[in-house]
C-alpha cells in the first residue's frame, strides 16, 4: 500500500476562502491516499468550512479532518509568522492519532497553504520521503524560484534571494517529512518565540533533521512542481452597505 500523505492546510476567513479551498480540493481529489487536515484559524469551526469539509466525501473528494484553533490577536501583525498554531494543531492531531500504534503505517506529511499551486507530480515525489525531502518552489522569495543546491545527490546549499544565511533557506511548500520522523521527534513544533520572520521553516527543520540527511526530489531539485502563488485581494467596492438581495448566498 502507498504511504499515506497528510496535507496540513491552515486557512482563515476571507472573501476568497471558499474559492481557494475548492481549488485545493480539486487538486487533492486526484491524489491517491491523501488525508487532508484542514485547520481553521478561528475560535470555533465556521459554518462555511464545516459544510465544505462535510461535502468533500460526497463529491468524491479527499478524506478530511476539520480542526480549528484561533491565532491570538497579538500575533496577527505584519512581520509575525502566519499559521503557527494551526500547523501545530495538525501535528498534534497526527501524533495523537498514532500514539497507540506500535508500528505506524508509512506516511508523509507536508504543509499545504491554501493559496499555493500544486502539481500532481509533486505528490509522487514526496510519497517516497524516508526522512525529510526537499524540492524547488516557484514564485517565491522575490525570485522566479528558490531551490536547494544539490551536489552528488546531497543538498549543499540554497539558491535563494532572501536571508541566505538561514540554516534551511526553504519555504513551507518546499519540504515533506515522514510520519516516522514526526513521531520520533514528539516535541518538534513551530515556534513563535525566538523564531524571527521567515525562520519558521528553518527552526522547525533544525529540530528534526540535518542538511546531510535531506533527500533531494524533483530530479535533484531541478524542477519546479509547486508555486507559491498568492491570490489578489478581491475588489468589493460595489458591495451594498446593507443586504439587498432576496436570498442569502454563500460565496
Ligand atoms: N493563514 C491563517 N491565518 C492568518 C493568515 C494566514 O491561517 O491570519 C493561513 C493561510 O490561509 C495560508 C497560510 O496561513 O494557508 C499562509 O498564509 P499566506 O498565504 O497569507 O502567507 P504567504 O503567502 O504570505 O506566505
Ligand atoms: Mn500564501
Amino acid at each position: 500500500q502507498l504511504p499515506l500523505i497528510y496535507a496540513i492546510t491552515p486557512t482563515y476567513s476571507r472573501p476568497v476562502q471558499k474559492a481557494e479551498l475548492t481549488r485545493l480540493a480539486n487538486t487533492f481529489r486526484q491524489v491517491a491516499r491523501l488525508h487532508w487536515i484542514l485547520v481553521e484559524d478561528s475560535a470555533v469551526g465556521t459554518e462555511l468550512v464545516s459544510r465544505f469539509a462535510a461535502g468533500l466525501g460526497r463529491a468524491g473528494g479527499p478524506p478530511c479532518t476539520h480542526l480549528h484553533v484561533l491565532t491570538p490577536r497579538r500575533y496577527k501583525r505584519p512581520g509575525q509568522p502566519r499559521a503557527t498554531e494551526q500547523r501545530n494543531a495538525g501535528l498534534a492531531w497526527i501524533r495523537q492519532r498514532h500514539q497507540h500504534l506500535a508500528a505506524p503505517q508509512p506516511g508523509v506529511l507536508f504543509f499545504a497553504d491554501d493559496d499555493n499551486t500544486y502539481s500532481l507530480e509533486l505528490f509522487e515525489e514526496m510519497r517516497t520521503t524516508s526522512k525529510v525531502s526537499v524540492w524547488p518552489v516557484g514564485l517565491v522569495g522575490g525570485r522566479r524560484y528558490e531551490r536547494p543546491i544539490v551536489e552528488k545527490g546531497k543538498v549543499v546549499g540554497w539558491y535563494t534571494g532572501w536571508r541566505a544565511g538561514r540554516p534551511f533557506a526553504i519555504d513551507m511548500a518546499g519540504f515533506a517529512v515522514s510520519l516516522q520522523v514526526i513521531l520520533s521527534n514528539p516535541k518538534a513544533v513551530f515556534r513563535r518565540h525566538g523564531s524571527q520572520p521567515g525562520m519558521q521553516e528553518s527552526d522547525f527543520l533544525r529540530q528534526i533533521t540535518t542538511m546531510e540527511e535531506l533527500e533531494p526530489k524533483a530530479s535533484n531539485c531541478t524542477k519546479v512542481l509547486v508555486w507559491h502563488t498568492r491570490t489578489e485581494k478581491v475588489n468589493l467596492a460595489n458591495e451594498p452597505k446593507y443586504h439587498l438581495d432576496n436570498i442569502r448566498i454563500e460565496v
